[in-house]
């Protein structure tokens, strides 16, 4: 089999399974599996495929169409410009977090030693992110879900910022080993979606994606009454809370704290609400 021949095989299979993106992620696969460019997949349908070549094309196609995520089978999923590795067991980082890491940057000195929490790192992405752009920072993660804490590690080595953070097995915002008023900054991207509406999600999200990830308890907002409760405390005096939702902002009615002040909020292109910034005040 030839590559030519392969790309034109799972273009058509993803197509049939009524993949939206078929060439995509069939070029995707390919690429991985190759260790090529796009270019190079598209430019050279005369090259031989081996034996186990074909046998990955076979398995990665078969997992596809059983709905497993693309980034799950590529073991890869971008953020911010960076990679990460991925798997089952931890939530793929999606490109509308990436307003909150825009609205932490704003909070994080490039000039001095600063400290934040990420409360429910999964991947690592959003931490990772923000110690990439501000080198004199430190971080603590938190993850409830232990498969999500080896993907954040690896994460974490990949980059070579494990010297930089401490990964924390945390089942509740208020059990992190931090003193109080030690921290510039706490950033979340917490589950909030209600649980009666995770079995309505698509079948990547619903079937493959951890449901300790997303779902956020009977209004979706279980975590940022537990944010709230816990995490004032941690902040100095000027520090910030930030947290995304999915368009429906947590309120005074969610348990927000006395003392934390509203001072921004961020919409996504569709206008949805996606991140809210909390300030302590005293
Ligand atoms: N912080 C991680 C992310 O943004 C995980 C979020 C989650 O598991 N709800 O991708």
């Amino acid at each position: 089999m030839n590559l030519g021949y392969a790309r034109r095989f799972i273009v058509e299979a993803f197509r049939d399974g009524g993949i939206h993106n078929a060439t995509g992620e069939a070029d995707l696969i390919l690429i991985r599996l190759l260790r090529v460019s796009r270019a190079f997949v598209m430019g050279h349908p005369e090259k031989i495929l081996t034996g186990g070549e074909r046998a990955y094309i076979d398995k990665a196609v078969a997992r596809r169409l059983a709905g497993e995520p693309l980034q799950y089978i590529l073991g890869e999923a971008h953020f911010w410009g960076i990679s990460f590795e991925v798997g089952e067991g931890t939530l793929i980082p999606r490109p509308e977090t990436e307003f909150l890491v825009e609205a932490a940057l704003k909070r994080l000195p490039s000039d001095s030693p600063s400290f934040f929490l990420d409360w429910g790192t999964g991947s690592g992405c959003i931490t990772i992110a923000l110690l990439m752009e501000r080198p004199l920072a430190k971080a603590i993660m938190a993850e409830k879900n232990p498969r999500s804490i080896y993907w954040a590690w690896r994460n974490l080595k990949r980059n070579g910022l494990h010297g930089r953070a401490l990964l924390w097995h945390s089942r509740e915002p208020d059990d992190i080993p931090v003193r109080n008023g030690s921290l510039d900054l706490a950033v979340s991207n917490p589950p909030y979606i209600p649980t009666k509406e995770i079995d309505g999600l698509m079948r990547e999200v619903r079937c493959h994606e951890p449901h300790m990830a997303l779902d956020g308890g009977e209004d979706g907002m279980d975590f940022y009454r537990k944010l709230f409760r816990g995490v004032p405390v941690m902040l100095k005096e000027g520090g910030a809370l930030i947290m995304e939702m999915g368009g429906i902002a947590p309120g005074p009615d969610n348990g927000c704290a006395p003392g934390m002040a509203l001072t921004e909020e961020t919409a996504d292109f569709s206008g949805n609400l996606r991140c809210m910034v909390w300030e302590r005040r005293a």
